[in-house]
């Protein structure tokens, strides 16, 4: 049986519960033992694919598909285990079940309610999760903060399992801000107490208290959350504000938080491996130089919904002691007027992926300029597709070439539709995850891949049309990455240029510290040349 960890989140949101659960996976597994992690998000949405990247930031694709939050691709690049779609569960899916369910007549003429309906659901998935991952630990994070309408069924199920499960097995650890008052200079721990006390009208008395706070705290105040909270002062961890959430495993390894954790869960750890983690953070500090990134993106306004990417180039500049700087452009404003203008000191363009017409001519703009100009380019999905429209209008002189999804009337359409999925219905018709692109050899991408087969995620609905191909070759584009099986275009680049190429799929989503996708270091390996 697995030993289960619950992270709840008290007085406000933000404050990292995911990167604490992270953490601590990272702490543990470079203990011996094996991790998974899931999420719980309280939102009623299905699955966030469907939620504007603008409101919630990116959607994290798993290796089997799975549309999921982002705080996935923090768990990830942490523990560096890939997740499955049962890593992700909002109340959406949970109640969306159940009422399948009930249409099906499954409850047996019951009155179907939120306890035990619902709650059985809920926790029918964290011992799914047990069973499926064979994990000896599973961190489970509830999304929001203690309190919430909407979290209550997670937590009363969470309770439950406690109370089946035991305190040897089940530890609830509650992520919690600590605020600093600048008028009276001290820091108040009345909020910590009013979310603890929230926790315990739940029937939750919480192990561990992970007190957030800008700046370090003094031991008396460490004390008297023990004291109010009932909770022994050494499970009372201090964790202040980080310049990079890549020192926080090295922060709750100082506070002991593995060895608190083995000691209740009655786990045997190995001595405590942390010298990867310490060679990424070196990293980190030594890299003071800054190398800049144009980004041409359509959801500027808010970077998490290109939080993979910006992590990715970030692992990649650690690498060569680079600080990375992005320099965000907004593709819905890009045009003819001002591209010169915008993107004139750009050493490296990157476009990454979106959906919808809004900014894909900018993007287009984009990477007419990176072509024309010799400018590092790295295009990602409709990063890749918009690259190859721009070649065909002003290259190969097809005027109205486009995707089928702007102009699904369009002569030249250079990308489209062409798995033979139905148009009409958009719903559940994307190519999601885990595919194989063999390379091509004496190509860039084979020596970015270093000859080795490219295992890539995906999310996307439509394709290269392949009818394109020979024309596009023979002037200068190659085809250097297949999905063979369907004969899919995975990666074409550009000869007559120092470094252009582009992925159908998303190298953001393999990135990992100290392990960077070949595509984002050789990005950032040639920009660093010029
Ligand atoms: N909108 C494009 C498609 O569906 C690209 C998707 C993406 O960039 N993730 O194919």
């Amino acid at each position: 049986m697995a030993k289960h960890i619950f992270i709840t989140g008290g007085v406000v949101s933000g404050l990292g519960k995911g990167i604490t659960g992270s953490s601590l996976g990272v702490l543990l597994k470079n203990s011996g033992l094996k991790i998974f992690m899931q999420k719980f998000d309280p939102y009623l949405n299905i699955d966030p694919g469907t939620i504007n990247p603008i409101e919630h930031g990116e959607v994290y694709v798993t290796d089997d598909g799975g549309e999921t939050d982002l705080d996935l691709g923090h768990y990830e690049r942490f523990i560096d285990v890939n997740l499955s779609k049962i890593s992700s569960t909002s109340a959406g899916k949970i109640y969306y079940e159940a009422l399948e369910k009930e249409r099906n007549g499954k409850f047996g003429g019951k009155t179907v309610q939120v306890i035990p309906h619902i709650t059985n659901e809920i926790k029918q998935r964290i011992y799914k999760a047990e069973l499926e991952s064979k994990a000896d630990v599973v961190i489970t994070e509830i999304g929001g903060t203690v309190g919430d309408i909407e979290s209550q069924p997670f937590l009363e199920a969470l309770r439950q399992v406690r109370m089946e499960q035991g305190k040897d097995n089940v530890m609830f650890i509650h992520v919690a801000l600590l605020p600093y008052l600048k008028v009276s200079a001290e820091f108040k721990t009345k909020p910590i107490q009013h979310s603890v006390k929230e926790l315990l009208s739940l029937g939750i008395q919480p192990d561990v208290i992970v007190a957030r706070s800008e700046t370090e705290f003094e031991k008396r105040l460490k004390d008297k959350i023990s004291l109010l909270c009932s909770i022994p002062e050494e499970n009372v961890i201090s964790c202040p504000d980080s310049d990079s959430i890549y020192k926080v495993p090295l922060v709750l390894e100082s506070g002991n938080l593995h060895k608190i954790t083995a000691r209740q869960l009655k786990l045997d750890l190995q001595e405590t491996n942390l010298n990867d983690w310490k060679k990424l953070v070196n990293n980190i500090e030594n890299s003071k130089e800054i190398l800049e990134v144009h980004i041409v993106g359509k959801y500027v306004e808010l970077s998490d919904a290109y939080l993979s990417v910006m992590e990715s180039l970030k692992f990649a500049g650690y690498e060569i002691n680079k600080k990375i700087k992005i320099n965000w452009i907004n593709a819905r404003k890009l045009n003819k007027n001002n591209v010169k203008e915008q993107l004139a000191n750009a050493k490296g363009i990157l476009v990454p992926g979106g959906f919808g017409e809004e900014g894909v001519e900018g993007k287009i703009l984009a990477a007419q300029y990176a072509r024309e100009n010799n400018i590092a380019y790295l295009g990602i999905c409709l990063g890749m597709q918009v690259a190859c429209i721009e070649f065909a209008r002003n290259v190969l002189n097809l005027e109205d070439a486009n995707t089928t999804e702007l102009d699904p009337n369009t002569k030249n359409p250079i990308i489209d539709i062409l798995h033979g999925k139905n148009r009409e219905n958009i719903g559940g018709t994307l190519r999601l995850g885990r595919y194989i692109t063999s390379i091509k050899e004496n190509t860039l991408a084979s020596e970015l891949y270093k000859g080795k087969e490219a295992i890539e995620r995906h999310r996307h609905r439509y394709e290269f049309n392949n009818d394109f191909r020979k024309q596009f070759e023979e002037n200068g584009i190659i085809f250097s990455g297949l999905y063979l099986e369907k004969d899919l275009v995975e990666i074409i680049e550009y000869s007559k240029n120092d470094f252009f190429i582009a992925a159908q799929y998303h190298p953001e989503f393999t990135s990992r510290p100290n392990k960077p996708n070949p595509l984002f270091m050789g990005f950032i390996n040639h920009i660093n040349k010029k």
